[in-house]
Formats: C-alpha cells, structure tokens, sequence
C-alpha cells in the first residue's frame, strides 16, 4: 500500500516535471531553474480544458451582472466585458471602453479599434480569433485613464479572463494597460518591443491604437513589436 502511494506520487511529480519542460521549452527557455519553476508548474497545473473556456467566461460574466464595484459603473451605458476567442493563443489588453465601446459594450469599435483590428488581420489573424478586454470595464468620464481604485476594483476580473483563457501570448496596447497588468511602474517608450512576464505568460507591450491615430509614424515600431509576437507564435 504504501509503495503503491509511493509510485502514484513519483508518477505525479514526473508528470509535473514533464509539463513544466514542455512549457519551458514554448517559451524558448533552453534550461529551467529553479527560479523559473513555479510558475511553470502553477500554470502546468491549472490547465482549463479548452471545450470548458467558454462556458467559464459566461459564467464569470454572469458573476459580474451589473457591476457597482466602482465609481465608473455610474456613468456606463454598457459594461464592457471582453469579446473573442475563449481559446484565444494571444490576448490584447486595453485600458477602458472610450465612448463607442459604452454604447455598444464591446472592447476597441471605435477608430482607435478599426486600426486595431486591421493589425490583427495583418498579423494573420480574425478578430474572432483573439480575445481582447480591457484593465477595467466601465468608461472612465472624457476618456481619462482609470483611477486606481477602480483598477483595484476590476483588476480581478481581468486576471480571471486571462486564466480562464491561458493565451500563449498578452500584447499589452499602452502605458495604463502594461502598468496596470503588471503592476509596475513602466514606460510604454522605455518597455515596447520587449518580453516581460505575467505569471509565466510572456507579456508584449506595445503603443496603444489611439497613439498611432495621433502618431502616424509609430506604426512601424509597433509592427516591429507585433512582428515579435508573430515569430513567438510561428507564424
Ligand atoms: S469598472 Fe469594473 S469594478 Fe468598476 S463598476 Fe465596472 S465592472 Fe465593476
């Protein structure tokens, strides 16, 4: 009895092992430390079933109902959840609905989110095929960036979205939303272009649609960052 608990947890741990080298190895890592392994690991073991990711997201939408964790739930026409694949490889992240988005309570619809979507397709992809949210949810008033209790009201959603969804990749679209997700105090000049890690997703950050309206010139580098992210995903 006891070797027969003995072996099931060796097995365990084998599969543990196995799971975090498979995943190391997505991410290029040649070797794994011992440092990089528990995130590996955690994410290993949380694996959604993909035929379950759909009906999680509704669920958590449901949850949400109508929303007064924050201030900005007085001002909203809609609440803008998120829209996409719940499979999704690669997630884009805002900061907040702006005024087409509340009318219409879904993510990047405005002019900022036809050049969004026109980068998606360039990049070989549908929008049906990714998932985009945002930091928060609701509009913050004349488009200013969310406060931060409201992203400490909403934050938690949006972490939910993306373990649900488990994308191989976050792009990052400006300042708010990289700052936000990660926590940190980063400049969208300073960070673009370069993987950073959330959790053990590697994080892409890159200008916000909105920026290249005003920026034209910006829209090589970000094709350069998008470019990065296609070759992570080989395509
Ligand atoms: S922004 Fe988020 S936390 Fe605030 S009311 Fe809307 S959904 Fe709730």
């Amino acid at each position: 009895m006891a070797d027969d608990t003995k072996s099931a947890s060796v097995a365990e741990v084998a599969s543990d092992v196995r799971d975090l080298l498979e995943y190391a190895a997505t991410l290029g890592f040649q070797e794994v430390t011992a440092e990089s392994a528990p995130k590996a690991q955690a994410r290993a073991k949380s694996k959604m079933a993909p035929e379950d990711k759909g009906r999680a997201l509704e669920k958590l939408r449901d949850r949400m109902g109508d929303c007064n964790l924050c201030k900005l739930h007085k001002g909203r026409t809609k609440l803008v959840f998120g829209t996409g694949n719940p499979k999704a490889e690669i997630m884009f992240i805002g900061e907040g609905p702006g005024r087409d988005e509340d009318a219409q309570g879904i993510p990047f619809v405005g002019r900022a989110g036809q050049l969004l979507t026109k980068i998606i397709e360039a990049m070989g992809y549908s929008r049906d095929e990714v998932y985009i949210a945002n930091i928060v949810k609701c509009r913050p008033p004349d488009n200013r960036n969310p406060e931060p209790d409201e992203v400490e009201s909403c934050i938690d959603f949006l972490i939910e979205q993306v373990e649900i969804i488990q994308p191989k990749v976050i792009v990052c679209l400006g300042s708010v939303a990289v700052r936000n997700l990660l926590g940190q105090e980063l400049k969208i000049t300073k960070v673009r272009g370069n993987f950073l890690d959330w959790r053990g997703t590697p994080v892409m950050p890159t200008y916000h649609p909105a920026f290249l309206l005003r920026n034209p010139n910006m829209k090589k580098p970000l094709w350069e960052d998008m470019k990065k992210v296609m070759k992570f995903l080989g395509k």
